[in-house]
């Protein structure tokens, strides 16, 4: 997408065979993908309805789009990027269809468009699995997620500025401060390829202080050597010619008023001119959010940028497009070094307690009150199997139980239940008719 997490180091060794493939335990998730289980997956939840009510504010309608899809669409994203090279999980289905699981997430979401062709501009978010067959080591993962969003059809920079705003803001309703806005503009089909002309010229010049991999990019895309963090290739391209000092007249306005627009928000920034991330179809506007809590190798929490040409490259009409994506992952590992976004306590409004001793199945008026408390809209819960007392208060305990509804012989004879304040300890008797809203205007009076 507009802003996978990139693939840094970028001059890594190309990944070899996997030596260990074929002797890992079958009963174990495979080498780099992950289980996100409760109650860590409440961060999860949390951060998926942050991202989707900013983005139903923003006027974005959520878009799905198949985990795989026909190899083709991918080879656009870089004929000289990682991601298609040797990245991308590439099969061939029974069918005999070239197919690949989705490595990015702007591709299929272009690929949608051009099918579909809704009415511009198309504003869309998403939450997709991306594969990548990565060098599995920590934080960097074959399977990882990302939320994201584009906009087709548009080339007007209030745009770009809107979907920045989108994801800056979705960061800091996270409770993340430490991290900062890199912007550039990667020119168009105009003045780019002058530009690239003279950054071979320069790189050629000095092709011997290069790293094996830069001079091997040199050639076939040259702006990704701008993007290596090889100690001998940053001291040759600080001195590079630099593309903000090729802009034709309307990148450069474009620019501009990206930058006037992100100033009138209040969205800091900093341009940086080596920023080129590392899919081939960007032009003009690209970003990165990179966070000051993690180390720098592993720093980017997202960014994305302008696509302007990608839609007729795939076949499609004339459709510019913007967009970013965010790794979750990274995210919530740059919510732990900022200690924001805790993992949510486990809380319950009430805990039906069976004191009837029914056995297994629990008597029918636990089963029947457990059901109006939650069609009433409050959270309920019960244990299972014919407990003792002693287990299912535990149980409540367990489930963070506000209040346990204790259904006894002797309260049940009065037509009646008991109620206790988990926090309090304080036991009341509520008519059996009357307790669902008795609950609820607790709830309310709780603020919960
Ligand atoms: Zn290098
Ligand atoms: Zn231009």
């Amino acid at each position: 997408m507009g802003g996978h997490v990139p693939a840094s180091p970028r001059c890594a060794p190309v990944t070899a065979a996997d030596p260990a493939a074929g002797r890992e335990d079958a009963y174990r998730a495979p080498v780099g993908t992950h289980d996100v289980l409760p109650p860590e997956s409440g961060r999860w939840a949390e951060l998926v309805s942050q991202f989707a009510r900013r983005a139903a504010r923003f006027g974005y309608g959520l878009v799905l789009t198949p985990a795989f899809e026909h190899v083709e669409v991918f080879q656009r994203v870089g004929e000289g990027t990682d991601v298609v090279r040797k990245e991308m999980y590439e099969f061939e289905d029974k069918g005999g269809r070239r197919l690949a699981l989705r490595p990015e997430g702007t591709a299929p979401v272009v690929r949608a468009y051009i099918q579909h062709r809704p009415t511009p501009p198309w504003k869309v978010w998403y939450l997709a699995p991306h594969f990548r067959h990565e060098k599995a080591q920590r934080g960097r993962y074959r399977q990882h997620h990302q939320l994201g969003a584009e906009v087709l059809g548009v080339d007007d920079p209030a745009v770009d500025v809107e979907v920045i705003d989108l994801a800056q803001g979705f960061l800091t309703s996270l409770g993340l401060s430490r991290f900062s806005l890199a912007l550039n503009s990667l020119g168009d089909s105009v003045c780019r390829p002058g530009y690239l002309d003279a950054l071979r010229d320069y790189l050629r010049a000095h092709a011997d202080q290069l790293c094996a991999d830069s001079q091997a990019r040199l050639e076939t895309n040259p702006l990704r050597v701008l993007d290596c963090k090889q100690p001998q290739c940053v001291a040759v391209i600080e001195r590079a010619p630099q593309l903000l000092e090729h802009l034709c007249e309307p990148c450069e306005a474009h620019f501009e008023a990206v930058q006037a627009g992100l100033k009138t928000l209040g969205v800091p920034f900093e341009i940086d001119p080596r920023l080129v991330r590392g899919l081939d179809y960007y032009t003009r506007t690209t970003f990165e959010f990179a966070s000051e809590a993690l180390e720098s190798a592993q720093n980017a929490l997202g960014g994305g940028g302008r696509y302007d040409r990608l839609a007729e490259e795939m076949g499609g009409p004339p459709a510019p497009g913007i967009g970013f994506g965010i790794g979750i992952e990274r995210v919530l590992i740059a919510c732990d070094s900022e200690g924001v976004l805790p993992t949510p306590l486990p809380r319950l409004d009430a805990f039906v307690v069976d004191a009837l001793g029914g056995g297994p199945g629990g008597d029918p008026e636990v089963v029947a009150l457990l059901h109006e408390l939650r069609e009433a809209g409050l959270s309920a819960d019960r244990a299972y199997g014919g407990r003792s007392l002693k287990a299912q208060t535990r149980a409540a305990d367990r489930a963070g139980a506000r209040y346990l509804v204790i259904v006894g012989r002797e309260e049940m004879g009065r037509g009646a239940v008991a109620v206790r304040d988990m926090e309090s300890g304080e036991q009341v008797e509520v008519g059996r008719s009357r307790v669902v809203s008795w609950l609820c205007e607790h709830r309310e009076r709780l603020g919960t």
